[in-house]
């Protein structure tokens, strides 16, 4: 008899490599994007990878194709993150230990690749199992499987399970929960931005936090990562993002969508008396490529619980989406992925109990990272929420983490803290 599919709501990181496992387990799949393509929208800003990251990715590759991620993936040596004062240009922490810091994760290096470099090599081989330009709404369930609900009035075929992986703004997430799985505005803004190579020449290769403590409204600071081996190729821009404690960023009409000059002004305008050594990565910005960003996160206490239902599930950000504080948003992304991956591959598809299983490992790192991203938010960005009274993101956040050009290798936006 033949399998009825595996139906994923959302192309993204998780949903991608966990189509990559179900793939290498013969589980049939069918994935639902609401763009047009991989590339409609943009791919944006480098990840780091953790270990643990790595070690999920790798688990669910097969070794030509890992090794293959792998070699895309930069690598900066240099150690951990540099500290400086913005103004003075001075070092006020070093943590660039000869190991890699606390960053490093495999061989000392601090091992990064753009967004949308990974999506499409998690793409590989799955392009015939996805369908663009469906947006899910929700899904009802059958007599024995599920269906996905789309905006245009239409549903798919009746799937096995459904795994909704559509990020923050996530349907299935919302109605699998009954509302329990929330997403909480920080009150903290950011802006990204990128630049040529040539304007970070003064920095060094590493990781550096430029920390600007002067304004007396709040401090704001700047995360960017230099490698060396990209330094000399003129085909490449850094990326940089920026960070405001509550009311230091603010876009016009508080309006999150903006995009290109009146982000990079402001953030040219925010560093003008920055040290000399700094200012070029905003002076030289790439005015286009400047973009608000909202910074979100899910419950901080962590994933709450919801009566399972056997045939649905979520994973990555729909289940638990992080500040940017700790870089951890895709490598828990990437753990659900290979977990829900080796339970469906163990059971040879759906069974009955494995989204329950799945969803007690999954709470027990995931609220782990959510909190842990929230507590280095808190020192970081001063943020603060009271789960009880804390204004929720209510209808479709603009997720400015995914409407960046389609900046592929050449150009990456920035990296998480
Ligand atoms: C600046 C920045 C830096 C970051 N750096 C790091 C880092 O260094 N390390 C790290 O681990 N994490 C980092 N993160 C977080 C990381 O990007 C996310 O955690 C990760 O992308 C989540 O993957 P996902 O598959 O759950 O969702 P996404 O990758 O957001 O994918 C969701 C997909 O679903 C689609 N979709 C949305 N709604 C629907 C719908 N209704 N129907 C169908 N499809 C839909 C979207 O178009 C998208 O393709 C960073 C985030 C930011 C903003």
């Amino acid at each position: 008899m033949t399998q009825k599919p595996v139906l994923i709501s959302g192309a993204g990181l998780a949903s991608l490599l966990l189509a990559r496992s179900l793939l290498r387990s013969h589980i049939p799949f069918h994935i639902f994007e609401r763009d047009a393509s991989l590339s409609s929208r943009g791919q944006g800003y480098r990840l780091r990878l953790s270990a643990e990251g790595l070690d999920a990715i790798e688990t669910v590759l097969d070794k030509t194709a890992w090794q293959k991620f792998y070699d895309r993936c930069g690598k900066t040596g240099g150690g951990g993150m540099q500290v400086i004062d913005a103004i003075t240009g001075e070092i006020i922490e070093d943590q660039q230990t000869s190991s890699g810091g606390g960053l490093g994760s495999r061989e000392g290096k601090i091992v990064g690749i753009a967004r949308g470099d990974m999506r499409n090599l998690f793409m590989e081989g799955c392009d015939e199992f996805v369908t663009f330009n469906k947006h899910v709404k929700g899904y009802e369930l059958t007599d024995d499987g599920v269906r996905a609900l789309f905006s245009d009035g239409t549903h798919s075929e009746e799937g096995s399970m459904l795994v909704g992986g559509e990020g923050i703004n996530s349907y299935v997430a919302k109605q699998l929960s009954g509302g329990k799985l929330k997403v909480y505005d920080t009150g903290a803004r950011g802006i990204h931005g990128q630049a040529s190579t040539t304007a970070f020449k003064g920095l060094g290769e590493g990781v550096f936090r430029l920390v600007d403590n002067s304004k007396p409204g709040g401090s704001f600071a700047v995360i960017t990562n230099v490698r060396a081996d990209d330094m000399d190729n003129p085909d490449i821009q850094f990326g940089w993002t920026m960070i405001g404690e509550p009311g230091v960023i603010k876009a016009p009409n508080d309006d999150y969508t903006i995009v290109g000059e009146l982000a990079a002004n402001m953030a040219k305008q925010l560093t003008s008396k920055w040290h000399p050594r700094l200012r070029p990565l905003f002076a030289e910005c790439n005015s286009s490529e400047g973009a608000f960003w909202k910074i979100t996160i899910s419950t901080p206490s962590g994933v709450p619980e919801w009566k399972n239902d056997p045939r649905v599930t979520v994973i990555g950000d729909a289940a638990h989406s992080m500040t940017p504080a700790g870089g951890l948003g895709a490598n828990t992304a990437v753990r659900d992925s290979a977990l829900l991956g080796r339970l469906l591959s163990e059971a040879n598809g759906y069974k009955e109990g494995l989204t329950a299983a799945y969803e007690k490992g999954m709470r027990v790192y995931g609220s782990e990272a959510v909190g842990t991203s929230y507590n280095m938010a808190r020192k970081m960005f001063k943020v603060d929420i009271n789960e009880k009274t804390s204004d929720t993101l209510e209808g479709e956040v603009r997720d400015n983490r995914s409407f960046e050009g389609d900046l592929g290798e050449t150009q990456q936006r920035s990296q998480a803290v």
